[in-house]
């Protein structure tokens, strides 16, 4: 049987030959939905695909998740948050000069209006995540890394709860399913969770990766075993750009393709600097440890709301992440505060051992207003973008692939782009 040719409506997509930079959730996704379209593509990475952010996350395809990380509770509370020694945020202070444009962003996208229409912005890429993430899933074969049990947001004390009822209008608002829970509920739904907790909601189609880094190793694989090229080479910059082709170099020489996708996360700002075009980017680094499997055990990734600190039932164990850490992507870790958690969830999950496994740190690509940016950049038609996922990078990272993928393959998209545009 001949395999019909991928199309767009009535006519053939025209074959295009692409360079992808970046081979994480965002870049991979991208490289498999090009192949997919009958594109060739070349992918540059130079690591290993479940070492980097896309592996190390918590794993939830957090499709409720539209709070951007500025509000006004945000920017009231970062005091107290850089005080207290178990808090969620640090800052390397002697990055604090290279951070203030960013910070400065991030401070103006709190007002609250700006909170509102970042949040429909992002709920309008998130609403296409699921469909998105099914649809590489079925294309690789991967399915089975995946189920979707919804993501439990619990909460020890009342303040707590009434803090994070606007986060509760907002989710209602923009028309998502939301379980409110009480006490005796929580421990009817998740039963491998001590009573500590008073109330929690539950938001039912939120997916969860029971494995990133093996997700991440077999879209690789399936990549390569379509036709896709690996290049495990740094491209250091973007040396020639016109309407009908760009050239990247890297440490071994140029290359040229008629289209380039910068999906190089955190590092696509240095990336876009070589053509002279800036980006608010900054990486929100974060941090997990490694667990053992509990007894008997979490049924659902679990968002401690009043710790920031999530806990993610995954196949070799219980992965806890938590902590934004202001820094340059390549200071080293501090694993200190991290590891201060431990703990604290000890005290929330019944027959958890503090035995470390593995522990880890990696860089949310983050935008001050929380919102991706992608498609092709203006007055660069043959460059495309797919990065800012941050904190829900890796439930957004098939999204940006479909779009980028579409738009290169010509299709009609139907969500109006420039809000995502640089
Ligand atoms: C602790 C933690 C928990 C998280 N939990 C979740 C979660 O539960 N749900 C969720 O949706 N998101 C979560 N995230 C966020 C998510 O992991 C990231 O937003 C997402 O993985 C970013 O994907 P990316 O493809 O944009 O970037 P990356 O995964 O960082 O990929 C970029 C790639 O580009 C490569 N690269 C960079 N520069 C170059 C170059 N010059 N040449 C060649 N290659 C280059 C890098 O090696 C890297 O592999 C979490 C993040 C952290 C840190």
């Amino acid at each position: 049987m001949v395999e019909a040719e991928p199309t767009r409506g009535e006519e053939p997509i025209k074959k295009r030959n692409v360079i992808v930079v970046g081979g994480g959730i965002a870049g991979i996704s991208t490289a498999i939905f090009l192949l997919d379209d009958g594109h060739s593509v070349t992918l540059f990475e130079t690591g290993q695909p479940d070492k980097g952010t896309s592996s190390g996350n918590a794993g939830v395809i957090s499709v409720a998740s539209c709070v951007p990380t500025a509000t006004p509770r945000t920017i009231a509370n970062v005091p107290s948050m850089l005080l207290n020694p178990h808090g969620p945020l640090m800052i390397r202070w002697r990055y604090l000069p290279k951070l203030m444009p960013w910070l400065t962003r991030l401070v103006l996208n709190a007002a609250p209006s700006r909170v509102q229409r970042n949040a429909r912005r992002k709920a309008e890429l998130l609403a296409h995540a699921s469909k998105n993430y099914d649809q590489l899933l079925s294309i690789t074969g991967l399915g089975g890394l995946t189920h979707q049990p919804g993501l439990l947001t619990v909460f020890e004390t009342e303040r707590g709860w009434q803090q994070s009822q606007w986060i509760l209008n907002l989710l209602k608002d923009i028309g998502r399913d939301v379980e409110i829970l009480n006490s005796n509920e929580i421990g009817q739904v998740e039963h491998g969770l001590k009573p500590i907790f008073q109330h929690a909601f539950l938001t039912p189609d939120s997916g969860h990766i029971l494995d990133p880094g093996k997700l991440m190793i077999g879209l690789h694989e399936a990549f390569l075993a379509r036709g896709g090229v690996r290049i495990s080479e740094r491209v250091l910059g973007i040396t020639r750009s016109n309407p009908k082709s760009v050239t990247v170099n890297s440490s071994n020489g140029e290359y040229t393709a008629e289209r380039l996708v910068v999906t190089a996360g955190a590092w696509s700002k240095k990336l876009l600097a070589t053509i002279g075009i800036k980006v608010p980017l900054e990486a929100e680094r974060g941090y997990h440890v490694m667990l053992p499997k509990p007894e008997p055990g979490l049924s659902h990734p679990i968002n401690v709301f009043e710790e920031s600190m999530f806990l993610s039932p995954m196949n070799s164990g219980l992965r806890l992440t938590s902590g934004v850490e202001l820094a340059s992507t390549d200071a080293p870790p501090d694993f200190t505060r991290v590891r201060r958690m431990i703990p604290r969830a000890l005290r929330a999950v019944k027959g958890l051992h503090p035995d470390e496994r593995q522990i880890w740190m990696g860089c949310r690509p983050s935008m001050p207003d929380s919102v991706p940016r992608l498609g092709n950049i203006s007055g660069h038609e043959n460059i495309f973008v797919g990065f800012g996922g941050g904190h829900v990078g890796m439930t957004l990272g098939p999204t940006i692939g479909r779009i980028n993928s579409d738009l290169i393959s010509g299709r009609k998209i139907d969500l109006n782009l420039d809000t995502y545009k640089l």
